[in-house]
């Protein structure tokens, strides 16, 4: 159903050439529900945009539907996408429209009648449980009912395919339930296959049959949820499968940490505020020669604000690293190396 082969994606900026995505070889079976796992900037905004043809790869190919979304362009290339549609975190509604005339839009454009458009935007309404709400405008709505406006618009053209960008990240948690419950009923219903990009376990525990987890542009593992729930390969899955394990389990112990990491050395890094972990690790792989892994993350609260714990495994030369912490600690990150007994 979707297949891509070899991808890689390179943007070129002011500072150099960043590599969002590489060496990405996926499989997506028709009416499945594939998850895409990973931190921000692991590349999985990237790699969905691949899929609907907002943006082209450096290298590989993209198919989708038997047609190499890849390679066309224009007509054929708007064609293709009224049966790849998308939804959105921030829902991209139209707000000057009512609920019905939202999820009328696609229709219009595709040139269906005006009676049909109308049997077809009840059908959805119903579909999405709206009904009442016809004539609302998306600011009288909740995160919730907008979002099903959101998948009732997706839905309108018939897609094949339905593409979810953090679809439930700005609902709050009972919410982002509902809304994945109806995602899950629309995949059963309709046979719709549906890809979606999060950073959360949660949302890859309750619908997907399948999952990619994205590190740094690769995907670095996949396999049948259940599976990599029961037995995470990676590093960053088995941080990704904490998230949602009982609190004794997601306290990590450090002899685990030890244990799972037999080289380089384990740093805990601790800062105050809203610096974000990626930036800074990506910062001292590129300057420092040095390879890191992040083994563990939280964020707390406190009196000055947000506390952050990072434990990651830093790996190269010895002056490398120790350039690397130094690093860390000119810019107020304090950094405590950990011991192996
Ligand atoms: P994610 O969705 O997992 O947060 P992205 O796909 O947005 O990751 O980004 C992957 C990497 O590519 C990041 O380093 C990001 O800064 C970079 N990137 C994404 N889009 C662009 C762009 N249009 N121009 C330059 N760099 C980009």
């Amino acid at each position: 159903m979707i297949e891509l082969k070899n991808i890689e994606k390179l943007y070129k900026t002011d500072n150099g050439v960043i590599t969002a995505v590489k060496d990405v070889n996926l499989t997506i079976q028709q009416g499945e529900i594939f998850g895409i796992i990973g931190y921000s900037g692991a590349g999985k905004s990237t790699l969905i945009r691949l899929l609907n043809g907002l943006e082209k790869p450096s290298n590989g190919t993209v198919v989708v539907n038997g047609q190499e979304i890849s390679s066309i362009s224009g007509n054929k290339l708007r064609a293709a996408r009224q049966k790849i549609s998308m939804i959105f975190q921030h829902f991209n509604l139209l707000w000057s429209r009512t609920v019905e005339e939202n999820i009328s839009f696609p229709l219009e454009i595709a040139g269906v009648k005006k009676e049909d458009r109308a049997k077809r935007v009840k059908e959805l309404i119903d579909l999405v449980g709206l009904s009442g709400r016809e004539k609302s405008f998306p600011s009288q709505l909740s995160g919730g009912q907008k979002q099903r406006v959101g998948i009732a618009r997706a839905l309108a053209n018939n897609p094949e395919v339905l593409l979810c960008d953090e679809a439930t990240s700005a609902l709050d948690p009972e919410t982002t339930d509902q809304i994945l419950e109806l995602l899950l009923d629309i995949n059963k219903r309709l046979g719709l296959t549906i890809v979606l990009i999060t950073h959360e376990m949660h949302v890859i525990r309750k619908i997907c049959h399948r999952v990619a987890v994205m590190e740094a542009g690769q995907i670095v593992e996949q396999g049948e949820v259940l599976q990599v729930f029961q037995n995470p390969q990676a590093p960053i899955t088995k941080n990704f499968v904490m998230q949602v394990s009982g609190k004794k389990e997601a306290k990590v112990s450090i002899e685990q940490i030890l244990a799972n990491y037999s080289t380089g050395k384990i740093v805990k890094l601790s800062f105050i505020g809203n610096k974000s972990e990626q930036p800074i690790i990506s910062h001292l792989i590129k300057e420092f020669d040095v390879e890191v892994n992040i083994v563990h993350g939280s964020i707390s609260q406190t009196a000055k604000g947000p506390l952050g714990t990072l434990i990651i495994q830093i790996d190269g030369t010895d002056s490398k690293v120790e350039e690397a912490l130094k690093h860390l600690d000119s810019i107020d990150i304090q950094t405590e190396v950990i011991d192996r007994a």
